[in-house]
């Protein structure tokens, strides 16, 4: 794949753009190489969108949900081939990555159908004579940024909604997952007509700075950090342009007394583990009411020592590399903060190197125990393979403790008691809640987060809603003759 850029319905190979090399955070081996754009390709993206605006808008929706069911399809057609570019480019196991093609293949499902439920309104009127129509408009040149976590399904999630709503994108993917991205466009571009969809790779400054100023955007979508999400929103501000932003995440999973340790166990495995704990919703902090504290922390501290950490590709991998070498040293960070608080350390604690992994980014799955507040693990997102368990007496503690962070994205309840359940989810001030759910997120449903962890939502029929706006039209009746 040696062309990234797609451009008003045109590959390109971005001549005269540098071109770097990408590599396996697994091995270090190249799989790749791929272009880092600059303004000048940003600007003739922006340019396609534009072009490509008003036939868009105008397309059927019936039309515009078949484009996006062929998207599917085709997603469907080839989970293999684009799993293996996940595990290759962003290291997660092989039959993780299958199971995020097929949740981007979700998005592109989901929106197919709400392409054709975009309705307006007609209030009634308040007096004789006169007749008020609300009609519901895509926004317009929509620029999409995402992050290397979920290299597919980030893109699927904004992409498919903002294509439904009749807007025309430009995606910007991580600098760090170039090829997921053209990957995934090879499918998307065969189904849209010329300027739709365009791809531009390259890095935050100068093409990321180049697209949020562009005067031809008029809604940008993030996911991505904070820090970042909040420069964009300054940058926005400027033009009065539209913002959704999904950011970083401080999630609590509260584990209530009367909980199954046999069920929690392997539920904080998929919450905290999966992709390295490299997830905006993993758990962060884990709070377990203290009856159940000490026989937890054994079982967990069992399965996190037998999890089997290696390249994503070989068979039986669980835990695969982190993303880079800055990843690697923030989660060492971490837990040397939290021992050298006092911390006690139960599994883990270290970067791996033996055993073949010495030319990847391995961290080993970390459990601690007796972390105290104020800790950076507790206190910022630690986005890697390391849980702190602390306990708790009462409920109203753990809820207390769990708010106690700017950030407000994903929070979990584990408990049989459907009255904890009901109290706990009403005072968490969390975007959403699984109860007794580790993996919450779904094509179907609103994601995102409250406070510092951003603005909108994604997914269901509320992230069609951040692609569109009202237009009011009052129609004062002629008099008859
Ligand atoms: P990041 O903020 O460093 O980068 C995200 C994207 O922003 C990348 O495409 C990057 O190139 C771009 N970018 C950075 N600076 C820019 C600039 N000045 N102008 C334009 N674009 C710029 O984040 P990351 O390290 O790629 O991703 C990890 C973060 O994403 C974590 O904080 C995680 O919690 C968050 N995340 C949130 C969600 C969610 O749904 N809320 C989902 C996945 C990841």
């Amino acid at each position: 794949m040696d062309q990234q850029l797609f451009i008003a319905g045109r590959w390109e190979s971005g001549t005269g753009s540098q071109v770097v090399t990408v590599r396996s955070p697994a091995s270090g081996e190249a799989i790749g190489t791929a272009v880092m754009a600059g303004p000048e390709a940003a600007r003739r993206a922006v340019a396609a969108a534009e072009k490509a605006g008003p036939l868009w808008r105008d397309t059927p929706p019936r039309r515009r949900s078949e484009a996006l069911e062929a998207i599917a399809r085709w997603i469907g057609e080839h989970v293999e081939e684009l799993a293996r570019w996940i595990t290759r480019e962003e290291g997660k196991p092989l039959p993780e990555a299958r199971g995020e093609v097929r949740y981007t293949a979700s998005f592109f499902r989901f929106y197919a159908g709400e392409a054709e439920r975009i309705t307006g309104e007609i209030p009634p009127s308040p007096e004789p004579g006169r007749s008020l129509y609300l009609y519901r408009e895509p926004i317009g040149v929509t620029l999409a940024i995402t992050p290397w976590n979920y290299p597919m399904a980030m893109i699927a999630r904004k992409l498919a909604a903002a294509l439904a709503a009749g807007c025309t994108v430009v995606v910007k993917p991580a600098e760090e997952t170039p090829l997921c991205a053209a990957a995934l466009f090879q499918g998307v571009a065969a189904a849209l007509p010329p300027g739709v969809a365009n791809l531009v790779t390259g890095l935050p400054d100068p093409l990321g700075e180049a697209l949020i100023h562009d005067p031809g955007v008029r809604k940008i979508t993030f996911t991505g950090s904070t820090q970042v999400g909040r420069h964009i929103l300054h940058a926005a501000a400027d033009r009065v342009a539209s913002v959704s932003l999904e950011l970083g995440g401080n999630a609590p999973f509260i584990v209530m007394d009367d909980a199954d340790v046999a069920e929690v166990v392997p539920a904080i495995l998929r919450c905290k583990y999966r992709n390295a704990g490299q997830i905006c919703v993993a758990l962060n902090r884990l709070y377990v009411q203290r009856r159940l504290h000490d026989p937890l922390a054994k079982a967990l501290a069992e399965a996190v020592a037998s999890l089997k950490v290696g390249d994503g590709l070989e068979e039986g991998t669980v835990i695969g590399p982190m993303i880079n070498q800055a990843a690697l040293e923030k989660v060492e960070a971490h837990v040397s903060d939290a021992t050298a608080r006092g911390a006690r350390l139960l599994v883990g604690g270290r970067r791996l190197a033996e055993g073949g992994l010495d030319h990847g980014f391995f961290y080993a799955p970390s459990l601690l125990t007796h972390v105290p507040e104020g800790a950076r693990m507790l206190t910022e997102e630690t986005f890697g393979p390391v849980a702190p368990l602390m306990a708790f007496d009462t409920e109203e503690e753990a809820i207390e403790r769990a708010n106690r962070t700017p950030y407000g994205l994903a929070a979990y309840v584990f408990t049989r008691d459907l009255g904890r359940a009901e109290r706990l989810t009403r005072a968490l001030a969390f975007g959403m809640v699984g109860v007794n759910d580790p993996v919450p997120s779904l094509a179907e449903v609103a994601i995102g987060g409250m406070k510092e962890s951003g603005l909108g939502r994604e997914g269901g029929r509320q992230g069609l809603d951040e692609f569109l706006e009202w237009k009011y039209v009052s129609v004062r009746h002629p008099a008859a003759p």
